[in-house]
């Protein structure tokens, strides 16, 4: 065979027609490097084969036959096709339950290959519902009868190649390949940690002699993976530290009782503690990076407003950055409203402003008359310079990205003394999604976590009910009731306007429109969602909030952060729409004040996730516990490749399941990164390219060394 290297091209591969390097491209595939990489899913166990007559009742065989007959019958949902295989040994019954599209693909005169557990069938044997294989016409004449068993591997496919045919290309190359791959990791050190070489992985899980071999295999290429992401986070924090300065903020006597008399109310403990952290993080010159978690209404806000205030008892400036302008507004209102009398400066910046008066903050912000500046991601964009800015707050930090985080921290200031000396802020980020341990130390390697872990005095759970959509009026006179005893009540809906592909779901405007006219006729009733104008928006908050407006009916824009005591029903229609996280976070908005807060799902789940996410909610009121159920019912796939984290998802890892993996891999890179924090040893240029491949982008590492 020709020689190959890493980046020949699959169109140069033994095995490989026009279609195939087609469908392999779609796959992601174009060379043999990528071939490597395009990994199976699974693996099965295929039996030797033996004749059809040789096959024995209740074990696993596998045999190769032609098909002579089939037969679909049965009616509606109870179908059934059968299928009779030959060969020149015997004859095999297959049937297939439920299956009736296999009357379109299954014909006589084809070749099958099948894999099951034989039962006895009158005189002969049956197979019901077994593994099988189509065998391509022009494999038939020169079939090779497997002599042993063997553990193969399943890729994925696509329309236009099958998982076989991608094995056998795999196959005619692999040992090649394997033999060409470069370790990034050293004899010793791969002794140590008892992992194969990188090329025996690859050969191993493509072509594994046993089950062993595989999950051998699994376990470098996890570690692997575990291991660049840790390496690439813990070099991003070893450089802020070393390259960036914050200025340190100590809290004196006197700045503390400045700032305590600010509060509204004493800290509970929990937040006391998490002030206390924080206050040492921000004493020291190198740059902090904490997330506070803390479960809604755990009273985040305040913590950050001490943060902030210390930055500006120091001469500096404080961000608070938010998801939603709403929210953004909201803090701006009781944050100035904490502070009236004192000499702070509080701005508010968001991108629906008009041009004139953002200008005017924007101003603000860089002559330093802004001491502190609440906003959407407008604060982040490229107009907007701080004269010196010293604290940053990211509130509900899911709702960003690690880039927005890495933004604002280079916002520091202009006024740093020389150009020489990169000044930065101390960045907290708070939020109410609880990171489950295990995506906190994979994920956010780089923050150190405080939790607020208990509510303020004086809250009583909210309760929370699952009813069907029959019950909806029932549900509506009781809120009508509610209110005519003086509470204020939340509707959330999934859509603003009628129709679209969904048009199953309940709309604002149709449902403001039915409930005007029937159950809530007799209330004062507004509709709040994210497309109205921000005038209009505050208007109707407002007057919420001053208790002349009953009811809300609104989108999610209310998710985070609304805070209205009075307000102790929410109604959630379609909540089977809704993922748990966000649930958890709409009823929040309720049992924010001395009376007990009452959440009422609407919803006809029609899938088992649906079902198991209300009976979640309806089970637990601890968003930690949310959390974990969360995790199980999506899985962890789900919730490391998305924006939570910006990192690119992991293949092989499951961080979850392989938890003892994961900590040897944080150990080894905070070690390696310790003796060379930028990788810049020759034995470790290897490991470097690779490392900022996968991660270099979105952890910035760019600028790194
Ligand atoms: P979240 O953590 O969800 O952002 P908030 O900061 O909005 O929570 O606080 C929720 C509510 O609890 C607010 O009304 C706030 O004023 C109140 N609150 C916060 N801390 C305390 C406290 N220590 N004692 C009493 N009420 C508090
Ligand atoms: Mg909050």
């Amino acid at each position: 065979m020709q020689t190959i290297t890493l980046t020949t091209p699959t169109y140069e591969l033994p095995h490989v027609n026009r279609v195939h390097v087609e469908k392999l491209e779609i796959l992601g595939v174009r060379n043999v490097g990528q071939l490597l990489v395009h990994l199976p899913h699974r693996h099965e166990w295929i039996r030797a084969q033996s004749g059809l007559g040789d096959l024995e009742v209740g074990m696993i065989g596998s045999a190769i036959g032609e098909i002579t007959a089939t037969k679909l019958s049965g009616y509606g949902r109870k179908k059934r096709f059968q299928a009779v295989l030959m060969d020149e040994t015997g004859r095999l019954e297959l049937v297939f339950f439920n299956q009736a599209y296999l009357a379109k693909k299954l014909h006589v005169g084809m070749y099958l290959r099948v894999q099951g557990k034989p039962t006895r069938f009158g005189p002969g044997l049956q197979m019901n519902s077994p593994m099988y294989s189509i065998i391509p016409f022009d494999e038939v004449k020169n079939l090779n009868v497997d002599q042993n068993d063997e553990y193969r591997p399943v890729y994925p496919a696509c329309e236009g190649i099958t998982s076989e045919q991608i094995r056998t290309i795999v196959r005619a190359v692999l040992d090649q390949a394997c033999a060409l791959l470069e370790d990034h990791l050293s004899d010793d050190y791969r002794k140590d940690r008892e992992l194969p070489t990188l090329g025996e992985a690859y050969r191993m899980i493509h072509a594994p002699e046993s089950e062993a071999e595989v999950t051998w295999a699994r376990r470098r290429l996890a570690y692997d993976e575990l291991l660049m992401l840790q390496l690439g986070v813990h070099m991003k924090r070893a450089h802020l530290r070393q390259t960036l300065k914050a200025p340190p903020l100590s809290r004196t006597p006197e700045i503390n009782q400045r700032i305590l008399t600010r509060m509204p109310f004493a800290l509970t403990p929990a937040q006391q503690r998490v002030v206390d952290e924080i206050s040492r993080d921000l004493s020291f010159e190198t740059p902090t990076n904490r997330l506070v978690q803390g479960d809604v209404g755990s009273g985040k806000t305040v913590v950050a407003l001490d943060a902030m205030l210390l930055a500006i008892a120091h001469g500096h400036q404080g961000a608070l950055m938010a998801p939603t302008e709403l929210l953004a507004e909201q803090h701006y209102l009781l944050i100035t409203e904490m502070l009236k009398g004192s000499t702070v400066q509080v701005e508010l910046l968001t991108g629906s402003m008009p041009p004139a008066d953002r200008a005017g903050v924007v101003e603000k912000i860089a002559s330093g008359e802004c001491d502190l500046v609440i906003g959407t991601h407008a604060l982040v964009s490229e107009s907007v310079a701080f004269h010196s800015l010293a604290v940053a707050v990211i509130d509900e930090q899911h709702r960003f990205g690690v880039e927005q985080r890495a933004r604002l921290r280079v916002k520091g200031g202009q006024s740093a003394k020389n150009s020489q000396e990169s000044e930065t802020p101390h960045v907290i980020v708070m939020t109410a999604t609880p990171i489950p341990r295990t995506i906190g130390l994979t994920i956010f390697g780089d923050l150190d976590i405080s939790t607020i872990d208990a509510l303020p005095p004086g809250r009583t759970p909210v309760t929370t009910k699952h009813v069907t959509p029959e019950k909806r009026s029932t549900v509506y006179h009781w809120v009508n009731e509610k209110i005519k005893s003086g509470d204020q009540v939340f509707i959330v809906v999934a859509a603003i306007e009628p129709g679209g592909k969904e048009g199953s779901i309940r709309d604002l405007r149709s449902l403001m429109k039915e409930l005007e006219g029937g159950e809530l006729h007799d209330v004062r009733i507004a509709a709040l969602h994210g497309r109205l104008k921000r005038d209009t928006r505050e208007h109707i908050m407002h007057r919420f909030r001053a208790g002349k407006i009953d009811c809300l009916v609104a989108t999610t824009v209310i998710e985070v952060g609304v805070d209205v005591p009075n307000a102790t029903v929410m109604v959630i229609e379609d909540a089977d729409r809704f993922g748990l996280a966000q649930l958890h976070q709409l009823r929040g908005r309720v049992g924010r004040g001395k009376k007990p807060g009452v959440c009422v799902l609407i919803g006809h789940p029609k899938t088992e996730d649906g079902i198991a996410r209300l009976q979640a909610m309806v089970e637990t009121n601890s968003g930690f516990e949310l959390s974990e159920r969360d995790l199980e019912i999506r899985g962890s796939g789900d919730v490391f490749g998305t924006r939570q984290s910006g990192a690119p998802p992991f293949k092989v890892a499951d961080p979850l399941k392989e938890f003892e993996l994961l900590q040897m891999a944080r150990r080894d890179a905070g070690h390696w990164i310790g003796k060379s924090p930028k990788l810049d040893r020759p034995e470790d240029a290897l490991a470097r390219r690779r490392l900022l491949k996968t991660h270099g982008q979105w952890l910035g590492l760019g600028d790194v060394g």
